[in-house]
């Protein structure tokens, strides 16, 4: 991290300070940011997490999470702790377009803005980052922060549950290629610091409701389409199936990880018709560049592996496009 040391000399007194994360937050995005709201406040600051939308229930578990401010629930008064603060901490994400209306205020904010993001390509709205790339989860650069900050020993049980749980989800429960020796080591202090390893996965994994898991049944059994000639694979549903199930935030999380456990298969989509748009998530083995298929074809970006992207256009059109431009990756996808 550049210019640590002027960070340092803002954070030696107490500030008013906002955290805020990406639109309909992942586990990582939550864990990242209550896991430094812990420590923020540990560290005597005035601190309030806000999220641009609601996020699965299966979150709401994390230490820390009562105090969470949802930007749309509470439009006035978010919108006036951004404007009063004198820190704002971006993460898990570095485009302000990934925060929604959120993006314009936090802009037009005079604070100091600090970005910590492991995805490709910032937009550089930040005064300071920690950004790498090659990090797991923002939560195990939250976790470098505080030991850049020279904090270590102050790990409690609360901000250590919230790291892992973002390093637990981003990392796939430990088995995607970014998780390293280093990661593991980290991940020995957090369990050392407090976090009960087997309880964590059980509140995010093992909390579905009846329908969540009966919506699954239906989408590997009747929704999925293999092509095999590109070794693709796509579940997509319209806004109809979606009600039929009841579905809630976070309900379809992780539905598109199923279609690539079967062998062979390299890419892997999930498109769902939303309220006012249509949502695309992308996953793949390998080399496979999910993110750039994003980025190029709907508006969206992300890691190599794990992707997504959105458009305007209706859902049957949508999944047309997605299937014309199959044919142009077909010697990567046979690789
Ligand atoms: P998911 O499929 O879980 O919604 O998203 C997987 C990853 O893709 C996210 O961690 C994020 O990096 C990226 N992603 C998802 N949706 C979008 C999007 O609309 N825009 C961009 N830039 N990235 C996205
Ligand atoms: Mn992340």
């Amino acid at each position: 991290m550049e210019n640590l040391s002027a960070l340092k000399a803002i954070l030696s007194s107490s500030k008013r300070i906002v955290i805020t994360t990406h639109h309909k937050p992942d586990g990582d995005a939550m864990g990242s940011s209550l896991g430094l709201y812990h420590y923020l406040k540990l560290k005597g600051h005035e601190v309030t997490v806000i999220t641009p939308s609601d996020y699965a229930y299966f979150l709401q578990w994390m230490p820390g999470n009562e105090h969470v401010l949802v930007y749309t629930e509470h439009l006035e008064e978010t919108a006036n702790i951004i404007a009063n603060a004198e820190l704002i901490f971006c993460l898990d994400f570095n485009h302000l377009g990934r925060i929604y209306e959120l993006g314009a205020l936090v802009e037009k904010s005079a604070a100091v803005k600090v970005m910590i993001d492991h995805h490709l390509a910032p937009q550089g709205f930040d005064d300071y980052r920690l950004w790498s790339t090659k990090a797991c989860a923002t939560a195990e650069l939250v976790l470098d922060f505080i030991e850049l900050m020279g904090d270590k020993a102050l790990l409690t049980k609360e901000i250590a549950t919230c790291l892992y749980a973002g390093i637990m989800t981003d990392s796939g429960s430990f088995r995607f290629p970014s998780t390293t020796s280093s990661l593991h080591r980290k991940v020995a202090d957090l369990i050392e610091a407090g976090a009960n390893n087997s309880h964590i996965h059980e509140q995010v994994y093992d909390t579905f409701t009846e329908s969540r898991l009966r919506f699954l049944g239906f989408c590997l059994k009747d929704k999925l389409e293999i092509y095999h000639e590109y070794n693709t694979a796509l579940i997509y549903l319209n806004k109809e199936e979606l009600e039929r199930y009841k579905i809630t935030t976070g309900d379809t999380e992780g539905v598109v990880n199923y279609a690539l456990a079967i062998a062979g298969i390299k890419f892997a989509a999930f498109i769902v018709e939303r309220k006012d748009l249509v949502k695309l998530s992308f996953r793949s083995k390998g080399e496979f560049p999910a993110n750039e298929f994003a980025q190029k074809y709907f508006e969206g970006g992300g890691h190599r592996n794990a992707a997504g992207g959105q458009s305007k256009e209706p859902l049957d059109a949508v999944v047309h496009k997605f299937k014309s431009i199959l044919p142009e990756y077909k010697q990567l996808l046979n690789q």
